[in-house]
């Protein structure tokens, strides 16, 4: 089986947006559609002659109505630990460190598998500090990409597949 990598972080971080980037931008963004059944979705991908599965673990998000919003991103971040192989912890540059990232980073910080800490939303790098104030979550160097446009996630991508 191919190495799996798992997309966490809260609702509109840009999980989606990566996962379609890092996969080639076929699949469908259901996120806006209200009572849809969503799951994790799973898509293959490749860099410099790596192969390896991307999981977008935001299907976690709205899902489960029954759960308070804690126990679903709980869920979320313990699902991506049990399967991944490495995780992307995506975070909101605009938005800054919300209490709900530092609940995801404590889980995280227990991995013991590789965790890139991805600060999205960067668009103009000369702005390092909206980046560099994610260090306080403990998990390393934040590594600053814009999903949208796709700057920097060849980086991204170099750091990802040298440890798989
Ligand atoms: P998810 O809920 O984590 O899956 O987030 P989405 O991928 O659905 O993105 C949430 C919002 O952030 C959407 O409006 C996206 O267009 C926007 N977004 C995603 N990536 C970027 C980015 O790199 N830069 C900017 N400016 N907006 C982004
Ligand atoms: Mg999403």
């Amino acid at each position: 089986a191919k190495p799996i990598v798992a997309i966490v972080g809260r609702p509109n971080v840009g999980k989606s947006t990566l996962f379609n980037r890092l996969t080639g931008g076929r699949v469908a963004i259901v996120e806006d559609q209200p009572g849809v059944t969503r799951d994790r979705l799973y898509r293959d991908a490749n860099w410099l002659d790596r192969e390896f599965t991307v999981v977008d673990t935001g299907g976690l998000d709205f899902g489960d109505r029954e759960n308070p919003f804690s126990a679903i991103i709980h869920k979320q971040a313990e699902a991506a630990m049990e399967e991944a192989d490495v995780i992307l912890f995506l975070v909101d540059g605009r938005s800054g460190i919300t209490a709900d990232d530092e609940a995801v980073a404590t889980i995280l910080r227990k991995a013991k598998k590789p965790v890139f800490l991805v600060v999205n939303k960067i668009e103009d790098f000369s702005q390092r500090e909206r980046y560099f104030d994610f260090y306080s979550l403990g998990l390393g160097e934040p590594i600053p990409i814009s999903a949208s446009h796709g700057m920097n996630t060849g980086d991204l991508l170099d750091a990802v597949v040298a440890v798989l």
